[in-house]
């Protein structure tokens, strides 16, 4: 909405408003008329005026006496006021206009352009005073939002810190209680290798006592006590390397990685139908060796285990990739492995087959999943059934902790 400014005109004489409004007509102002003072101050209470133009001689209240009470008020304090006077135009009644709080005093008679440049400086004025009093309801506004936002932004921080507290918190008690069940299963496995070497030698004294007289089925029912013993000392035995991963590291060094692959797969003594394909040149790494054999004797038995096929073929490879890291591949001509299972083979336990099919305790790929992430890297595997499995292996050039 277009702001229009007020003007107040006071005069006892109405030919004297009704002469002064046809001046002020020019102004484009809404002209509010008062015959004395009292209605006049009535006036200022229901309007805001950008100025005043009043007749000094009037009864009742003349007009310094008005001036000093709109002066007087904090609303108007600072209101324009303008003195119009035929009567008191002597220094000495002007200077009075002044003090009273007149901003300007015309005398009577006077040129109507001179009135108007003055009204006209005031009004000019009053939009002046308006657009920064509107700049600075504006300024306050986003002060405001700018504190809300700023507080909003502390809770949410704070919030988050919270969580973040929460968190640390969590990781911890998870930590420890992990680090807990780790040192259980290694006491009980480790407690558990004596009773079943006992259960085994009895079995042997059992079958060298009774040797004459043991008949088929007798010695078949002790073939079956040492080979359940035999199952369950690879289990203990699998537990065991399981729950030290990362505790028994020689420390961290540069490995060859071919150099490292050739020699553990001497040691791994594969069957004589297995093929290992081998790129030549290999990247030197900085890492644990034990983890990183770990990782590759596990991967490397699995390839050879899970594969029907004669000749069996293992390709190892590797790339750059990127923040640092190189990413080893294991690949099998294998049976392959649906990929609805990809994710859980490599929780502890979980096998896809039974030991019939093929022997294991399903704990292989939880150790080479706890390694790789005790050197900072992630393994998975890319496979389809019937057409041999990818492992891949990503890990960081240089691993120091
Ligand atoms: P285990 O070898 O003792 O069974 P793992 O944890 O090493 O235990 O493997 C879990 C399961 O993942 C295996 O039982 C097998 O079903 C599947 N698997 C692992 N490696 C391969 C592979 N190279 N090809 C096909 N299946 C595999």
């Amino acid at each position: 909405m277009e702001y229009i400014p007020k003007i107040l005109i006071v005069d006892d004489k109405p030919e004297n408003l009704l002469a002064l409004e046809s001046i002020l007509h020019e102004t484009e102002a809404e002209i509010i008329k008062a015959n004395n003072g009292p209605e006049a101050l009535k006036a200022t209470l229901h309007h805001e005026f950008a100025l005043v133009i009043m007749d000094v001689k009037m009864p009742e209240i003349d007009g310094y006496e008005l001036a000093e009470l709109i002066r007087g008020r904090n609303k108007t304090r600072h209101l324009p006021i303008i003195f119009l006077s035929a009567v008191y135009s002597d220094e000495f009644h002007v200077f009075k206009g002044y003090k009273s709080g007149a901003v300007d005093f015309i005398t009577k008679p006077f040129k109507q352009e001179i009135l108007l440049d003055k009204v006209m400086i005031f009004l000019e004025l009053d939009i002046q005073k308006r657009q920064l009093q509107e700049l600075v309801v504006e300024l306050k506004n986003s002060n405001t939002q700018l504190k809300m936002l700023n507080e909003r932004l502390n809770h949410e921080v704070a919030e988050r810190k919270q969580v973040e507290e929460q968190l640390q918190r969590y990781t911890s008690e998870l930590q420890e209680a992990n680090e807990e069940l780790s040192q259980y299963a290694y006491v009980v496995s480790h407690d558990l290798k004596a009773p079943l070497r006992a259960i085994h030698n009895y079995a042997e004294f059992l079958r060298e006592d009774l040797e004459g007289s043991l008949g088929d089925d007798q010695k078949a029912y002790l073939d079956g006590l040492n080979h359940a013993v035999q199952e369950a000392n690879m289990l203990i035995e699998d537990i065991l390397v399981l729950s030290r991963v990362g505790r028994q590291n020689i420390g961290f060094e540069p490995v060859e990685v071919g150099t490292f692959l050739r020699s553990l797969i001497t040691s791994l003594d594969l069957p004589d139908d297995v093929e290992v394909l081998m790129e030549d040149d290999w990247p030197t790494i900085t890492t644990e060796p034990v983890l990183l054999r770990q990782i590759f004797q596990n991967l490397i038995s699995n390839a050879v285990k899970f594969n029907t096929l004669s000749p069996k073929r293992i390709d190892l490879g590797w790339r750059l990739v990127e923040d640092n890291c190189y990413e080893f591949f294991v690949h099998d001509n294998g049976i392959g492995i649906d990929p609805g299972h990809q994710e859980k083979i490599f929780r502890v336990f979980e096998r896809l087959h039974t030991k019939d099919e093929f022997e294991g305790t399903g704990i292989g790929l939880a150790i080479v999943k706890k390694a790789v992430g005790k050197l900072g890297g992630t393994v998975r595997v890319k496979s389809q059934l019937g057409e041999g499995s990818t492992f891949f292996v990503t890990l960081p050039r240089t691993t120091t902790h």
